[in-house]
């Protein structure tokens, strides 16, 4: 039997800072992490974006990821809907690798 997740940080009193342990990959700051506790009931949602791929988990504030939570990866190259070159594609295709490595770890 697994041991049952941890409850999430519900409130955080004023003029205090949680501790919020990000993976190596994400880009949010602490700031904005702290911004969005409320917002989705103490859990936070780790993001790895660059401008052709994005990836997601959501954790708790300690690291532990949500076991009910899949990681997302999200393409939001801007060409993706209009097609794009050879070239373009292939840089897509390196981004979406990387991101797919990461979200897996
Ligand atoms: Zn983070």
């Amino acid at each position: 039997m697994s041991a049952a997740p941890r409850p999430a940080v519900l409130a955080v009193p004023p003029g205090t800072q949680p501790e919020i342990v990000c993976p190596p990959w994400c880009t949010d700051t602490l700031e904005e992490h702290v911004a969005e506790l409320g917002e989705w009931e103490g859990l936070v949602i780790h993001h790895h974006a660059n401008e052709s791929v994005w990836h997601s988990r959501v954790a708790y504030p300690d690291g532990t990821p949500d076991p009910t939570e899949v990681p997302l990866i999200q393409v939001v190259h801007p060409r993706a809907m209009d097609g794009m070159t050879i070239e373009q594609a292939r840089e897509l295709l390196e981004a979406l690798s990387a991101a797919i490595e990461e979200a897996s770890r």
